[in-house]
């Protein structure tokens, strides 16, 4: 059955939400599904856990330099390969896709899984782990379902000092316009204010008919995803984006991503050059959701991705590909 996505969303935030006490609904990990795939115990009362992003990848994908390299870049810190980050992951997703490595359990908004809790709360925590991770992830989840989150987190680290000192990076799946829908005008002000900031927009596919597999939503969102994209870099966002690279067929994607590609580059030309594509693989919480047509998806996304990595070595010269990610310009920036 079809996701109705603008309906499930509203849905979801007037139970993941309340804006009158500022708190929101945040994933408890203890005694969970995801628990048991975490490399380290969980902190933060069971509510956090430490993810190591890695710029390495398989044979054959690009590296992934995010948000390793406008992390590094805002804070200052050495070149490096890897980095740690304190992960929070808001309760509450409006998409099911199937390679998800959280249980679907826990994006429902389900309060026996999750805790209520204020930015306060959370920064308390995280000032808490040692050694403490130069990067906050709002993860989920979708956190734009909450787009308040990232506003009362960068006002709640700017009050402390923490500006500047932690990176504040926030996942977006690209499907609801809620930062602008409700986000007062401080609110937005506050998180452009926040120094060290970027957001990451996650397409769910190349295609039309490999988001719908993906996602479950309807296929005519495919084309929100560019959008909504582009608002958030129009707003002067530092933003980047992941593309998972799934779709069950065996047909040849070239033209299919010639197309996104192009589209890429009708919001910016250089916006490719911020995109990484993402090697789905198969985690605990995946494995039972796994049938054939995720299969062959899998084995697909390898034909797929040297697709993508065709089209940028085409359209784009090795001095500009060799950048940094964060030194990319987009919008003349
Ligand atoms: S959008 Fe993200 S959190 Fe939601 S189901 Fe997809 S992968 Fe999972």
């Amino acid at each position: 059955m079809t996701i109705d996505t603008d309906a499930f969303s509203a849905q979801l935030r007037a139970a993941a939400v309340d804006t009158k006490s500022r708190r929101l609904l945040v994933t408890r990990f203890t005694d969970t599904a995801q628990e048991d795939d975490l490399s380290e115990p969980t902190n933060c009362d069971g509510h956090g856990r430490i993810r190591h992003f890695r710029r390495g990848t398989s044979a054959g994908w690009p590296d992934n330099p995010i948000p390793i390299d406008p992390a590094s870049a805002a804070l200052g810190l050495d070149g490096t390969d890897s980095l740690t980050a304190q992960v929070f992951q808001n309760a509450a997703c409006n998409w099911r896709c199937w390679y998800c490595f959280v249980p679907f359990k826990l994006l429902n908004a389900n309060e026996s899984r999750s805790s209520w809790v204020t930015a306060s709360t959370l920064v308390d925590w995280f000032a808490q782990v040692d050694p403490r991770p130069p990067v906050i992830d709002l993860s989920g989840g979708q956190p734009d379902l909450v787009p308040e989150w990232t506003a009362w987190m960068a006002a709640e680290l700017i009050d402390r000092g923490l500006d500047g000192e932690v990176y504040l990076w926030v996942d977006d799946n690209l499907s609801n316009d809620y930062h602008w829908r409700y986000l007062s005008d401080n609110e937005r002000a506050s998180i452009a204010s926040y120094r060290a900031h970027g957001r990451v927009g996650c397409f769910k596919g190349y295609d039309a008919e490999s988001f719908a597999f993906n996602t479950g939503a309807a296929p005519e969102l495919f084309d929100r995803q560019f959008e909504l994209m582009r608002r958030h870099i129009d707003d002067g966002t530092d933003c980047y984006g992941y593309v998972t690279l799934t779709a069950a067929t065996e047909a040849d994607p070239t033209d299919a991503m010639t197309v996104f590609v192009d589209r890429l580059q009708q919001i910016d030309e250089h916006l490719p050059l911020r995109v990484v594509p993402l090697e789905i693989a198969v985690w605990g919480p995946v494995a039972p959701r796994v049938r054939a047509a995720h299969t062959q998806a899998l084995v697909h996304q390898a034909q797929a991705v040297a697709a993508w990595n065709r089209e940028i070595a085409s359209r784009f010269a090795s001095s500009l590909r060799e950048r940094a990610i964060n030194e990319i310009p987009v919008l003349g920036r």
